[in-house]
């Protein structure tokens, strides 16, 4: 039995911008997935700094936090089991040109930067991230 597992997905600035958050939660929810906390709102640099923390190095980082801030966005907990893993395949990898179709990086990505969603990687990442953006009170398992 795999186990029941909680993943945070943030749906990005890019897809925000082309409309494709009820897509791509229902992407998510069509595969079995149990929305279990949503919300929009517009990060702020702290926040981009907290979630991104691991990539605190990276040549990456100061654009990412630029991008990520640069709008609003959604903001979702989904539950099921294997949720982690099965949620980061049907996200497709983090560079859209190396996305399959029917992904949703392959079908919506843009580049390895604007690549339409967040899922967090692993179990103890998940709840760190999830308390970043859900009170206890704001999730309905
Ligand atoms: N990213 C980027 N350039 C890179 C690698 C990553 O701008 O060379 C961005 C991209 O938006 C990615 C995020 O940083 O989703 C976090 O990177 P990570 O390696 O954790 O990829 P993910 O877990 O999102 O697939
Ligand atoms: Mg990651």
């Amino acid at each position: 039995m795999k186990p029941i597992e909680r993943s945070l997905v943030l749906i990005k600035p890019d897809a925000m911008e082309r409309g494709l958050a009820g897509t791509i939660i229902g992407r998510l929810q069509s595969q079995g997935l149990k929305l279990i906390a949503v919300k929009m709102l517009h990060m702020d640099r702290e926040l981009a700094g907290r979630h991104y923390a691991v990539h605190k190095e990276k040549p990456f980082f100061a654009g990412l936090v630029s991008y990520i801030t640069s709008a609003p966005i959604v903001a979702a907990v989904f539950s099921g089991d294997d949720a982690i893993a099965r949620i980061r395949q049907i996200m497709g990898p983090t560079d859209p040109a190396k996305a399959e179709a029917g992904t949703i990086r392959g079908d919506f990505g843009i580049d390895i930067e604007h690549n339409s969603v967040h899922g967090s990687d692993a179990p103890e990442t998940a709840a760190q991230e999830i308390r970043l953006f859900f009170g206890e009170g704001e999730i309905f398992p």
